[in-house]
C-alpha cells in the first residue's frame, strides 16, 4: 500500500506551474539520542522474482518464516497459479475459491514458527501510459512494459500474509537493460547471461512489496546521516532524463540535512528518486516515484521531491494509526509545501494560506467531513481536508505554542513513535508536554468537527481616551463557537501595521484594544493564519467552485457532447443536466458551449457577462473560462470556445486550473490567467 502520495501538488499544479521556493527552514540540531530498534516481524521472507517485461510474465518463489501461536491468512492475485504450497516441507492447504479477485489460504495456529515455501506465476497487466494522476492513485493492478513496470503492494503480486508486517530480502532478476528498486536497502547486484540480479532488504516491517522497474540509468552517492551512518543515494531514471540525476539527488541532501536537523537523524538506509512512464507520485519509504513529465516539471525538484523525503519521517518512519485517522499528510505539507513558501517570503506564504482557505470556501457548506475522518487522498475535497485543513490546524498550534515548542513537541514524537504507529492523540500527548498546556479542546474542535467557524468582524469604533486610543470592536462567528485565537490588525499613518492576538471563544463578544496613536482601520485576519470560512468577498470565486460543489447544475449550449464530456472532467461529483430551454437554475451554475450560444444565453438569462479582464487578445483567443457571483451569490463558472475543437482542446488542461477566476486560451494553452482580488474584512475609522 502506498503510505503516501504526493497527489498534493499534481492535480493542482501539473499546468499551473506557479513559482516555486527552494526550501530552508529554521531548525535548531535534534539531539542525538537514536530511538529504539522495531520489534521483529512476524513474518520474514526471503524471495526471487524473475520478471519479463517484454512477455509480462512473472515467477516467483520464496520463504516465509512466520511466528508461533497464531492463525494466518495468505492471499495472492488470482491471476498467478500456485506450483507449490508448502509447509515445514509437507504440502500446504488448498486455496480456497477465488473471491474479489483474490485466491486465499489458511493456515491454523501451531505451537512453534513455520516455514512456509511457495511457487507463483502468472502475466501481468499491459502498461496503460495513458492512465492519468487520478487514474494511477486507484490503480490496483500489477503493470509491466520494458517502458516500465509497477507491481504495487495493493495489488499481491506476490503471497501476502495479510494483517502483519513483513521484513524481506528480495532478488529481482530482470533482462540486462532493466533495473528494479524496492523499498529498502540495496544489498548486491550481478550480471551474467543477458539478466540483471539485484537484491534488497528491509527490516522495518512493510505490509507488502512495492516493485519498480524500467531501462533505468542509474546515478549515485553517498551521504553521511546526521547520526554517521552512510546513505545510499540513487536516482533510476529513463534515459531521456537520466541528465536530472545529479541534480535530484542534490536536492535529495539539502531534504535530508533540513529534515534530519529539524526532526532527527534519517532513519533508513538508502534513498531513490525513480522515474514512471505515467504520469503519478508516490511517496513509499527509501523512495519517491514519479513520472517522467512530472519529474520534467521545474517546481517538482523544490516542493514535491521535498514533501516526499519528509514522508521518510511522517508516514513511513512514523505510521498514522489509519483507523484514527491519518495526521502525516497535513504535517508534512506544513514542513514541507509551505515551510519553503513561507521561507521564500511572508507574501508567499500568505499566498498558500489564502489558496487553501478559498479552496476550502470552494467545497461549499456541508460538503466536508471531520479531519478525523480523513485516511488517504482519492479526490480533490479529501485533498482540501486532509492536507490544507490539516496543516492549517499545525500552523495555528504553531502560533499559539510558538515554534520552540512546536518543534520540541515534533522530535520527542520522533524519538517516542519511530518505526511504529502513531495517532493524533500521540501527538496531542507530544504537543501539551511540549508546550505544557491542555490542547484536547483545540484538538477536538478541528479534528471531530466537520466545517469551520464563519467569523466576521461585526462592528469597531475609535475613541480618543486622553493620551490614547481607544478600540472597541464586536466579533461574531457561527454556532456553535470555535475557540479561536484571532488576529486582528490595525493600521495606523503611513501605512504601518500591528497585530493583536485576542481570544474568542463564544457567538459574540466585544472587545477593547488600546493604541498610542490614532488607528485608521482595523481588518479581521487580513493574513489569513485562522482556518475559517471566508466571508464571500473574501473568498472571490475560483473555477474549483463548480468541480468540488455537488449541488452544480450543469446547461451545455452547442456541442452538447464535447461539452459534456468536458464538464465531467471537470467535476468530481455526478452532473445535474439542466436543459438550456428551461429558466436558468437558481443553484450554482456552470455553463459550457459554443461562445456564441453562451453569450445569447448569458443575455437571455440576465446573467453577468464575460468580464473585461478576458478580453486580451480577442483577435487570437480560442477559449474562456470564469467563475463570477450572481446577484443573490450563487456562483456561474462559463466554459466558452468559438468552436467544438476548441473546446475539446481544453479537456487536458482545464482541470488543472482549479484555482483560478478566469482563463483565456489559445487552443490547450492558458495565454492569461488570474485570480478575483480578495478583499478582506476591514472597518476604516472616520478622520478626526
Ligand atoms: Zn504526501
Amino acid at each position: 500500500m502506498q503510505r503516501a502520495t504526493l497527489g498534493a501538488l499534481l492535480g493542482l499544479a501539473l499546468a499551473a506551474q506557479a513559482a516555486m521556493h527552494a526550501p530552508v527552514h529554521a531548525a535548531t540540531l535534534a539531539s542525538g539520542t537514536t530511538a529504539p530498534a522495531p520489534a521483529p516481524a512476524p513474518v520474514r521472507a526471503e524471495i526471487e522474482v524473475q520478471i519479463d517485461p517484454g512477455t509480462r510474465e512473472l515467477s516467483g518463489h520464496g520463504t516465509w518464516v512466520v511466528s508461533a501461536g497464531r492463525p494466518w491468512r495468505v492471499s495472492l492475485d488470482e491471476r498467478f497459479d500456485v506450483q507449490q504450497f508448502l509447509v515445514d516441507g509437507d504440502p500446504g492447504p488448498t486455496a480456497t475459491a477465488p473471491a474479489e479477485g483474490l485466491r486465499a489460504w489458511r493456515l491454523p495456529a501451531a505451537g512453534r514458527e513455520r516455514h512456509i515455501e511457495i511457487a507463483w506465476r502468472g502475466r501481468l497487466e499491459a502498461l496503460d501510459a495513458t492512465l492519468d494522476h487520478r487514474a494511477v492513485l486507484t490503480h490496483t493492478q500489477p503493470v509491466s512494459a520494458p517502458r516500465g513496470s509497477f507491481l504495487p503492494s495493493a495489488a499481491r503480486w506476490h503471497p501476502v500474509f495479510d494483517g502483519v508486517g513483513l521484513a524481506y530480502r528480495i532478488a529481482i532478476d530482470l533482462p540486462e537493460d532493466q533495473r528494479a528498486i524496492v523499498p529498502g536497502t540495496p544489498a548486491g547486484e550481478r550480471t551474467g547471461g543477458g539478466r540483471r540480479m539485484q537484491t534488497y532488504a528491509f527490516e522495518q516491517p512493510e505490509s507488502a512489496i512495492d516493485l519498480m522497474a524500467g531501462p533505468y540509468r542509474v546515478t549515485q552517492r553517498s551521504f553521511v546521516a546526521a547520526d554517521g551512518r552512510k546513505i545510499a543515494l540513487r536516482a533510476l531514471l529513463h534515459p531521456e532524463i537520466a541528465d536530472r540525476g545529479e541534480g535530484d539527488l542534490d536536492a535529495v541532501e539539502r531534504y535530508l540535512r533540513l529534515y534530519e536537523k529539524w526532526i532527527g537523524p534519517y532513519p533508513y538506509e538508502a534513498f531513490s528518486v525513480v522515474s514512471s512512464p505515467t504520469p503519478t507520485g508516490f511517496g513509499m519509504p527509501t523512495l519517491t516515484y514519479m513520472g517522467v513529465e512530472v519529474l520534467r516539471l521545474p517546481f517538482i525538484r523544490d516542493t514535491s521531491l521535498g514533501h516526499e523525503v519528509l514522508h521518510n519521517w511522517w508516514g513511513n518512519g512514523v505510521r498514522p494509526d489509519y483507523a484514527r485517522g491519518n495526521w502525516s499528510e497535513g504535517l508534512t505539507t506544513f514542513m514541507a509545501d509551505y515551510a519553503y513558501r513561507e521561507q521564500a517570503g511572508s507574501e508567499a506564504a500568505r499566498e498558500m494560506r489564502l489558496a487553501w482557505l478559498r479552496d476550502f470556501a470552494a467545497l461549499g457548506s456541508g460538503a466536508d467531513r471531520p479531519l478525523a475522518a480523513f485516511t488517504s487522498r482519492t479526490h480533490g475535497a479529501e485533498q482540501v481536508v486532509g492536507y490544507h485543513k490539516a496543516a492549517m490546524v499545525f500552523l495555528m498550534l504553531h502560533d499559539a505554542i510558538g515554534a520552540q515548542a512546536f518543534d520540541r513537541a515534533l522530535r520527542a514524537f520522533w524519538l517516542e513513535h519511530r518505526g511504529g504507529v502513531a495517532s493524533w492523540d500521540d501527538l496531542r500527548t507530544a504537543f501539551e508536554a511540549a508546550s505544557k498546556r491542555d490542547l484536547a479542546p483545540y484538538f477536538a474542535q478541528w479534528l471531530d468537527r466537520a466545517g469551520a467557524p464563519s467569523l466576521r468582524l461585526a462592528s469597531a469604533t475609535a475613541v480618543r481616551d486622553s493620551a490614547r486610543w481607544r478600540v472597541d470592536v464586536e466579533l461574531t462567528q457561527s454556532a456553535p463557537a470555535y475557540r479561536l485565537r484571532v488576529p486582528l490588525a490595525l493600521r495606523f499613518e503611513r501605512g504601518t501595521e500591528e497585530t493583536r492576538w485576542v481570544d474568542f471563544d463564544g457567538e459574540r463578544a466585544r472587545l477593547t484594544l488600546v493604541a498610542d496613536r490614532r488607528p485608521e482601520a482595523i481588518t479581521l485576519d487580513p493574513q489569513a493564519r485562522v482556518f475559517r470560512r471566508l466571508a464571500p468577498g473574501e473568498a472571490p470565486p475560483i473555477l474549483r467552485q463548480s468541480m468540488l460543489d455537488p449541488a452544480t447544475v450543469t446547461v451545455l449550449v452547442g456541442a452538447e457532447a464535447t461539452g459534456e464530456s468536458l464538464a465531467r472532467r471537470l467535476t468530481e461529483h455526478p452532473l445535474r443536466l439542466h436543459p438550456m430551454t428551461a429558466a436558468a437554475p437558481t443553484q450554482p451554475l456552470l455553463l459550457v458551449g459554443v461562445a456564441s450560444e453562451v453569450e445569447r444565453y448569458l443575455a437571455r438569462h440576465d446573467l453577468p457577462s464575460r468580464p473585461a479582464e478576458l478580453n486580451a487578445d480577442a483577435g487570437t483567443a480560442t477559449a474562456w473560462a470564469w467563475t463570477t457571483e450572481r446577484r443573490g451569490g450563487a456562483p456561474l463558472t462559463v466554459v466558452a470556445a468559438r468552436d467544438e475543437a476548441a473546446l475539446a482542446a481544453l479537456a487536458r488542461p482545464l482541470p488543472h486550473y482549479g484555482r483560478q477566476s478566469w482563463l483565456v486560451f489559445v487552443g490547450p494553452t492558458a495565454i492569461a490567467r488570474g485570480t478575483w482580488p480578495s478583499r478582506p474584512q476591514q472597518i476604516a475609522f472616520g478622520g478626526g
